[in-house]
């Protein structure tokens, strides 16, 4: 694996081997079992294999299952902002491997990995989609192949923050559809669809509407950080 020279946050020249400085590095939460089978929502007591949360009981998600490396908070948020706003490829390898890590399982089984896209118009404006680039990575290590643009987004929604979680489903409900050329390419197959933050689940579901309606058999979902909590919850 090869580390990035500088900090992923501040930019600093790292003095050994490591992404982050020690006292960033410390603060990060990475998830781990026991977590909800179906979206990856850590428990807080110890369950029995197979146990899902209150949430996808009383909800249950459209997708089968949800990974993420990390717990969304101060110092994964800045990861995030670093790939978004500011393009770092850097630290690509390593991000893609805590989620390949967080999501073997998935990753075993996947057939196809296809990540969220971001609207014409954004994209022109940014000239990446961070989220292709952790889904390329995805691919890479694992082998399986990778679709960057089965999914479009034929809606421009409204950034989400600040919206409720019954804001953010209206807001991106039907945002999403496979491209017509796409369509052979998902038909019948298991998606991984990858994401960088899970919040409250809304995205993920929409583009799982679009992708089952194009004739995927099953999607699950690597995202690098997810919310710790239920996916009602909106940040
Ligand atoms: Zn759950």
């Amino acid at each position: 694996m090869i580390w990035p020279q500088r900090s992923l946050i501040t930019h600093r020249e790292l003095a050994g081997p490591g992404a982050l400085e020690p006292h960033l590095w410390a603060k990060l939460q990475f998830l781990s079992e026991p977590l909800c089978a179906r979206c990856g929502a850590a428990f807080e007591i110890a369950v029995e294999p197979g146990q899902v949360c209150a949430a996808c009981i009383a909800d249950p998600p459209a997708y089968e299952r949800a990974r993420a490396a990390l717990v969304y908070g101060d110092v994964s948020r800045e990861l995030v902002l670093g790939l978004k706003y500011q393009g770092r490829r850097d630290g690509l390898t390593l991000l893609g491997g805590w989620m390949a890590g967080a999501g073997k399982e998935l990753l075993a089984e996947a057939e196809l990995i296809v990540p969220v896209p971001l609207h014409y118009f954004r994209l022109v404006r940014r000239g990446f989609n961070q989220s292709g680039w952790l889904a390329a990575a995805l691919a890479k290590s694992s082998g399986v192949r990778l679709s960057v643009d089965a999914l479009k987004r034929v809606r421009a929604t409204p950034i989400q923050g600040g919206l409720s979680a019954t804001g953010r489903r209206r807001n991106v409900q039907g945002a999403f559809r496979v491209r017509g050329m796409a369509k052979r390419l998902v038909k019948g197959k298991r998606v991984l669809l990858v994401d960088d933050v899970l919040t409250t689940g809304a995205t993920a579901e929409a583009c799982t509407v679009a992708l089952k309606r194009a004739g995927a058999r099953c999607v699950d979902v690597i995202t690098l950080a997810r919310v710790a909590g239920p996916r009602s919850i909106a940040i």
